[in-house]
C-alpha cells in the first residue's frame, strides 16, 4: 500500500508535462516523472520517497517513439522488451534483454534504467560505446547532449528535466562486439561485473557496470587496451590495475573477486576482438 494522496497526471505533451512538473513543485507537492513505475511504487511502499505528484510519461510521443533510420531514437518510456524486439542492434539488445527477468521487463523502461537508484544501470553500457546523446527537455526547451558530457555516474539533469530519449547517428552495430556478464545466484540476478566491448575502425571501446559504483567508460583504459605491442593478459592486468580504486566490495562480492572476472573477460574479449 501506498500510505499517502497524490494526484496522477498523463500528458500528452512534452510541454504539458515539463509544466505539470514546475506547477506541482511550486504548490509543494515533491512530483516525479513517472516511467515504469517499478521503482518509485518500491519507494513509495518504503516510505523512502513520497512525491504527491506523478507525472506518467507514456503517452508523450517523444517518450514513445523508435526509429532506427537516420539517426537512431529511442524514447525514455519503451520497456526494455519492447526495445530488445525492434532494435537491429544486436548488442543492445544483448544487454537488455539479460536484465531482470521477461516479465518485468515488460515494465522496466529504457529512461527508468538510465535514471534510476540502483548502481547497475546496464542499458547506458552499449549507450556510452555508441556515443550516444541524451535528448533532454526542460523550461528552455530541449536540448540533446552527448552522454560523455551529461553522463557522470547518473545523468546530470536539471531542475524538472525530463529525458525524452537517446539518439546516436546510425552506424554501427559494431558487428564485432563481446558482452559479459556475471552474476552470484544465477542468470536473473544482480550483475557482479557487466562489461560491454565493441570494435569500431581497429580500435576497441569498453564500458563496465557492476564492478564499479556506476557505469563508465574510461578513455585511458581504453588507450591501454588498444597497445597492441603488449599480449591481451598484459593489457588486462594494466587496465584492472588502473581501475584499482574503482572496484566495489558488497555482499555479492569482494573487490578482489570483481577485478578477477574483469581481467578474464578483457583478456577474452581482446583474443576474440583481434583475432
Ligand atoms: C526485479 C528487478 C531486477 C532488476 N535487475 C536489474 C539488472 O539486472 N540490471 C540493471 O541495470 N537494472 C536492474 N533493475 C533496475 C531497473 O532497470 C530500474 O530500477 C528500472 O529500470 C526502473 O525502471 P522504471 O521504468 O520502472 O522506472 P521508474 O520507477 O518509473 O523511475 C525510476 C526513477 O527514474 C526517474 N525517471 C524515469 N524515467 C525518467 C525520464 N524519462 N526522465 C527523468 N526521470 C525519469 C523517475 O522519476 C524515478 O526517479 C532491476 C529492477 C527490478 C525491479
Amino acid at each position: 500500500m501506498i500510505p499517502f494522496d497524490f494526484t496522477y497526471s498523463v500528458p500528452e505533451s512534452v510541454e504539458e508535462a515539463v509544466s505539470s512538473w514546475f506547477s506541482s513543485e511550486q504548490r509543494g507537492e515533491n512530483p516525479v516523472y513517472y516511467s515504469g513505475g517499478t521503482e518509485i511504487i518500491t519507494l513509495c511502499r518504503e516510505q523512502k520517497i513520497e512525491p504527491h505528484a506523478v507525472i506518467d510519461i507514456k503517452h508523450i510521443p517523444e517518450c514513445l517513439k523508435i526509429n532506427e533510420t537516420e539517426d537512431y531514437y529511442y524514447g525514455a518510456a519503451l520497456t526494455l522488451n519492447t526495445i530488445t524486439e525492434k532494435t537491429s542492434l544486436s548488442l543492445f539488445s544483448a544487454v537488455l534483454s539479460r536484465i531482470a527477468d521477461n516479465t518485468i521487463r515488460n515494465k522496466l523502461t529504457l529512461g527508468g534504467n538510465i535514471m534510476g537508484r540502483l548502481p547497475y544501470r546496464e542499458a547506458v553500457l552499449p549507450l556510452l560505446l555508441f556515443d550516444a546523446h541524451a535528448v533532454i527537455a526542460g523550461k528552455e526547451g530541449i536540448r540533446s547532449q552527448p552522454l560523455s558530457v551529461v553522463f557522470d555516474k547518473r545523468l546530470l539533469l536539471g531542475k524538472g528535466e525530463l529525458l525524452l530519449g537517446i539518439t546516436f547517428p546510425a552506424k554501427t552495430d559494431a558487428a564485432h562486439w563481446v558482452f559479459t556478464r556475471k552474476e552470484k545466484n544465477g542468470r536473473i540476478d544482480y550483475p557482479i561485473l557487466s562489461v560491454c566491448f565493441i570494435k569500431e575502425n581497429d580500435s576497441i571501446k569498453m564500458a563496465v557496470s557492476g564492478a564499479f559504483a556506476y557505469p563508465l567508460r574510461n578513455p585511458e583504459a581504453e588507450n591501454i587496451l588498444n597497445r597492441q605491442t603488449l599480449s591481451p593478459l598484459q593489457r588486462a592486468e594494466k587496465v584492472t590495475d588502473y581501475f584499482a580504486d574503482y572496484y566495489k566490495t558488497d555482499f555479492r562480492s569482494s573487490a578482489a573477486y570483481r577485478k578477477h572476472l574483469l581481467k578474464g573477460a578483457i583478456t577474452e574479449a581482446l583474443e576474440k576482438l583481434e583475432d
